[in-house]
């Protein structure tokens, strides 16, 4: 049976105390209330803050990962970060294509495949990132833009490589915006990439991804999102900043 996933996306906020706060609040709730058996909650703070959060992990309430690799080995990328350093430091996941990196650093599905790349090769897991902006939605493009992230950024992989993916279904205009997709858009777009995944890799691959929803949710909204067959969890921004709202959409299965 496939996960489902709450992963926390602190994004480029909190200062070192106020990161290691929020894991502590974070660990003080899943002491009182457990996650459900089939939960698993990953936290994916900012480089600098990876080794503190990675040491409270070892009490294995949750797993730890980045929000950003760089595409190559190793070298002169002065300011980057490689697959190899988050695997030296048991890093277990990273997001790859979130819209703002696709935004404002100019990611490219071609760039995007190289980071997949260097993250399995590092036996890390990629939480890739797919999803429309409002003018595409607004022409009824949402699934030519979805289909063609997927198949650019994923389709070279082997079945066996697929299966290591998590995919984030993210609309860029529900992306710290207060708006939300109604359970049914998210239900809509998301049987279609279980389908386009099941076309390429068949429906047994198909079925082990989980995918998750991303976009202004919140405790108030995450059951009727993970209510549908094909929502598996969700990729959190905003609210994964605050450990009771975060630990309440955990529990929203
Ligand atoms: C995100 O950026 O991945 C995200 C889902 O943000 P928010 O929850 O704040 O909309």
């Amino acid at each position: 049976m496939r996960k489902n996933i709450v992963a926390g996306n602190w994004k480029m906020n909190k200062s070192f105390d106020e990161a290691d706060e929020l894991v502590n609040g974070i660990m003080e709730l899943l002491e009182k209330k457990e996650l459900g058996k089939n939960t698993l909650m990953i936290l994916c703070p900012p480089f600098p803050y990876l080794e503190m959060v990675s040491d409270y992990s070892n009490d294995s309430y949750f797993m730890v990962g980045a929000q950003n690799v760089n595409d190559n080995d190793k070298g002169a990328y002065t300011g980057e970060v490689s697959a190899g350093m988050l695997a030296s430091m048991e890093i277990e996941y990273c997001i790859v294509g979130h819209s703002e990196r696709r935004a404002y650093y100019g990611e490219t599905d071609a760039i995007i495949a190289k980071k997949v790349d260097q993250l399995l090769k590092n036996d890390i897991r990629p939480i890739v990132c797919c999803g429309e902006v409002l003018e595409e939605r607004e022409a009824g493009k949402q699934f030519d833009v979805v289909k063609r992230q997927i198949s650019e950024g994923l389709f070279h992989l082997s079945a066996e490589q697929f299966k290591s993916l998590v995919i984030a279904y993210e609309p860029v205009w529900a992306i710290g915006t207060g708006k939300t997709a109604t359970p049914e858009q998210a239900q809509e777009i998301h049987a279609f990439i279980r389908q386009t995944i099941a076309e390429k890799y068949g429906k047994d691959v198909a079925d082990e991804i989980s995918i998750l929803y991303g976009g202004s949710c919140k405790p108030s909204n995450a059951k009727e999102l993970f209510a549908n067959p094909d929502v598996d969890g969700g990729l959190i921004g905003g609210a994964a900043l605050q450990a009771e709202d975060f630990v309440n959409i955990a529990m929203s299965f």
